[in-house]
This record gives C-alpha cells, sequence and structure tokens, in this order.
C-alpha cells in the first residue's frame, strides 16, 4: 500500500514531470539560468519552479516592498521584480560585483531595473542601515540566500524589517539532505541544524517549512 502522506522524493523523471505541466518561466528567466549555469558557483542559483513559488507568494501577499539577501546573479530578484506591481521595489543585497554585473544585466533586458536597487556591502551592514533609517516593518517580503553562518542573524534583522504579516523566506534549509546526518558535523550544516531549531520554537512567527528544492522555509511575521 502507498503511503500518500508522505512528501515524495522527486527522481529526475517526476521532476522533470512537474516542470512540464507547471513551469512558466519567462524566457528572459530561463535565459539567465543558462547563462548562470556556465559559471563555477551555478548550484547557487534558485531553481526555476522554486523562483515560481517564490513570484505567487509575492503575489498573494500583495507584496510592494521586498528585499533579496544573496543576489548573486540576479535570479530570485528578477523573479520577484517581475512579480511585483510597477512600483514595487526589491533592495537587493550582496557583496560580489562579477556576478550581480550579470544580475543588473537581465535587470536591464527585462525592463525591471528601476524596480531593484543593488547594495553592494555586506548584507548585515545594509539591513542595519535600513533599521536606523527607521524603515523597520516596511518590508511585505524577504528572501533570504546567502553565507549560512550569517543565516541567524540575517533572519534577526529581516524580523525587523518586515511588517506583522510578512513573509520571509529561507533557502537551503534541508542543505542537501546533511542537516538530518548526525554524523556532519560541518560548520554550516551545524548552523542550519541550529537554525532550524530555533525557528521550530520561535512564537513570534507563523513557520512552515516546504520541502522543494534544497528545502524552503516559510516565516510570517505575527
Ligand atoms: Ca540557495
Amino acid at each position: 500500500m502507498s503511503n500518500h502522506n508522505k512528501t515524495l522524493g522527486l527522481d529526475k523523471s517526476l521532476y522533470d514531470y512537474l516542470l512540464s505541466v507547471s513551469l512558466r518561466e519567462p524566457e528572459i528567466l530561463t535565459q539567465l539560468r543558462q547563462e548562470t549555469a556556465q559559471q563555477p558557483m551555478a548550484i547557487m542559483q534558485i531553481a526555476p519552479d522554486q523562483g515560481q513559488f517564490l513570484a505567487l507568494l509575492v503575489k498573494l501577499i500583495g507584496a510592494k516592498k521586498t528585499l533579496d539577501i544573496g543576489v548573486f546573479t540576479g535570479y530570485s530578484s528578477l523573479v520577484v521584480a517581475l512579480a511585483l506591481p510597477p512600483d514595487g521595489k526589491v533592495i537587493a543585497c550582496d557583496v560580489d560585483e562579477e556576478y550581480t554585473a550579470i544580475a543588473r544585466r537581465y535587470w536591464q533586458k527585462a525592463g525591471v531595473a528601476d524596480k531593484i536597487s543593488l547594495h553592494i556591502a555586506p548584507a548585515l551592514t545594509t539591513l542595519e542601515k535600513l533599521i536606523a533609517d527607521k524603515q523597520a516593518e516596511t518590508f511585505d517580503f524577504a528572501f533570504i540566500d546567502a553565507d549560512k553562518s550569517n543565516y541567524d542573524n540575517y533572519y534577526e534583522l529581516a524580523l525587523q524589517l518586515v511588517r506583522p504579516g510578512g513573509l520571509i523566506a529561507i533557502d537551503n534549509v534541508l542543505w542537501s539532505g546533511r542537516v538530518a546526518n548526525p554524523q556532519d558535523q560541518d560548520n554550516r550544516t551545524n548552523k542550519i541544524r541550529a537554525f532550524n531549531q530555533k525557528l521550530h520554537q520561535d512564537q513570534r512567527i507563523t513557520l512552515s517549512m516546504v520541502a522543494i528544492a534544497d528545502g524552503l522555509t516559510l516565516a510570517m511575521k505575527n
């Protein structure tokens, strides 16, 4: 008897099927994904079905002002910017000039460059500045997908910056399955484990961990 209340581990053929009946990736995002696949750090790019899910969430909550913490080549900023209304805004944080140059090129090409404001600086600095600039509780949505050792710091600052009812999405929380292997005592694995445990107990948020791509935690600020 098959077990219908357990999340499926998708093999390639089932994942391809899922994409074939649901992915509506705009051409510009497909091009960006293909160009990024040539980069040595291509694994840092989010999955297209995950991008589409983020776009749906952004529309669902009627987001206008969003944070993208960890830009890389700009896929998540772009997918969110395309989902935002014309007066929407993405504050994008990254330290890498080279990868974000690719991002900027695609944002221009997609006609949403004016919606995205890129801050080349440590994201902690940018987020602290936004708080000092009295922008706490003015954001609707935040996507965290940057260095794992700072996840808790990004989360705490994002929690100050989003409004009640606003949403924080955090990527890579299942960490290729390594979080479930007690033998894996890698520093980043331990950081993600501790982070997941903390959010499980955190009464400031409404929580769901979604087994999409490498694991995506959704935390709505209460
Ligand atoms: Ca990621």
